[in-house]
């Protein structure tokens, strides 16, 4: 085979939340009972949609208005919607042109790197949700470019740290802001946002605001879409319904694009991603009809908030547990549902095992930990699901030195 085929780094952006589920099925085929800590999906977790929601599908389901193909950017009188709900706060005003749907928000992650000119970086925080350091970095061949959330500041961004990075690095061109952040569960306050949009005002950059989560924040804690904030910079907002409604087999998100016709190069930028939805035709049509219908029924604020006060719950129950064990660091979550927990310094050792029955799983694990490029968290996090069943995420696969793990 030609070797042009090959892209340069492929291979080099394995997603570690679904590449453990490999390991974990083998080591069920050897007798071990997994517990599955390992991805946000909170079907997979057991919740259940409620009937009336399940009754909206139903009943789309047997009209014939969910069948064809939808418009380009999605169903019509779901972006009208969509964008009355947004322009109803006062921030940035939107109409439906401005919100395109895809597939699932990790659809809207490759295509809106994938359409960015190959120079042109997105600088994200580190640690960070994989699918957005895989997709800048499949763009753009190159080892992603980060700022640090600081663990000793609730998770939060260190703005000198990204300030220096834009001011040094020409080639940045956006800054990408998780907010609730997977994988660590911050919430970041009104004063950070508005900092980092400074920043952005600042150095020319436009903002990409993944708010997937911004509808699930407890704890009493609050935060503001950055629709609220952003002014006249240039920014896209990224939605979806995986996580809220939950509904994640639905593969269904959007993006918000403000102040598209304040910038000729972003305007273009975002006609590329449009025309590249073109080709691919629409998304798929049903959850979008579903979306009003489900989002302004009487009963879904009712249901969310029991949601997130089962998050708080669950959460503030791993926050016990884990905050006084020795040598490892923890956070308060606030929002979303995962919680990143990092080793100090020096505490994890290559010669470190935890104990396991079985031969056979102790030799699989021990064949597997000596892999080249095996990280010392990744090693725990092996040894942990030999020998717990427990599989969490090795937090160093999250474009952080930080070694950890990430659980939800
Ligand atoms: N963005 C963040 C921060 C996520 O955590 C996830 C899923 O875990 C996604 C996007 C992808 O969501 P979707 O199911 O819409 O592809």
């Amino acid at each position: 085979m030609r070797n042009n085929i090959v892209h340069i780094g492929a291979g080099e952006w394995t997603y570690e939340i679904r590449a453990i589920v490999e390991i974990a099925e083998k080591l069920q085929q050897l007798g071990i009972r997994t517990n599955m800590e390992n991805i946000g999906d909170p079907i997979a977790k057991g919740e259940k949609i409620p009937d009336w929601m399940k009754q909206i599908v139903a009943d789309l389901a047997m009209k014939d208005c969910s069948y064809g193909y939808c418009a380009t950017k999605g169903v019509l009188e779901t972006r009208e919607f969509l964008a009355q709900l947004n322009n109803a706060r006062g921030g940035a005003q939107i109409t439906p042109e401005d919100i395109i749907f895809f597939n699932g928000l990790g659809d809207a992650i490759q295509k809106v790197y994938g359409l960015l000119r190959r120079e042109a970086r997105v600088i994200g925080p580190s640690p960070t949700y994989s699918t957005h350091s895989s997709a800048e970095g499949a763009h753009s061949g190159q080892k992603p470019v980060t700022y640090r959330l600081d663990p000793h500041n609730n998770w939060y961004p260190d703005l000198d740290d990204l300030r220096l990075s834009v001011k040094y690095n020409p080639s940045i061109a956006g800054i990408l802001i998780i907010n609730p952040d997977n994988p660590t569960g911050a919430v970041y306050p009104e004063r950070i946002l508005r900092e980092m949009i400074a920043i952005a005002r600042e150095f020319d950059l436009f903002i990409i605001a993944d708010e997937i989560y911004m509808n699930l924040i407890y704890n009493g804690q609050s935060s503001r879409p950055i629709s609220d904030l952003v002014g006249d910079v240039p920014a896209i907002s990224m939605k979806g319904i995986s996580k809220e409604v939950p509904w994640p087999g639905s593969r269904c998100g959007w993006i918000e694009v403000y102040n598209a016709d304040k910038d000729p190069v972003f305007a273009r930028y975002i006609q590329s991603i449009v025309d590249s939805k073109m080709v691919e035709v629409c998304s798929t049509t049903l959850p979008q009809k579903a979306i009003p219908l489900i989002l302004s029924h009487p009963k879904y604020p009712g249901w969310l908030e029991e949601r997130k006060a089962r998050y708080e719950k669950f959460s503030n129950i791993a926050y016990d547990l884990l905050k006084d064990v020795p040598g490892i660091e923890v956070n308060r979550t606030n929002g979303a549902f995962y919680m990143s927990v990092i080793f100090e310094r020096g505490r994890l050792r290559h010669d470190q095992t935890l104990p396991i029955d079985n031969d056979g799983v102790r030799q699989l694990v021990e064949k597997l930990v000596a892999e080249p490029g095996m990280t010392l968290d990744k090693r725990f996090v092996y040894y942990l699901l030999a020998s717990t069943g427990i599989c969490v995420v090795p937090l160093s696969s999250f474009s952080t030195p930080e070694l950890g793990f990430r659980i939800t």
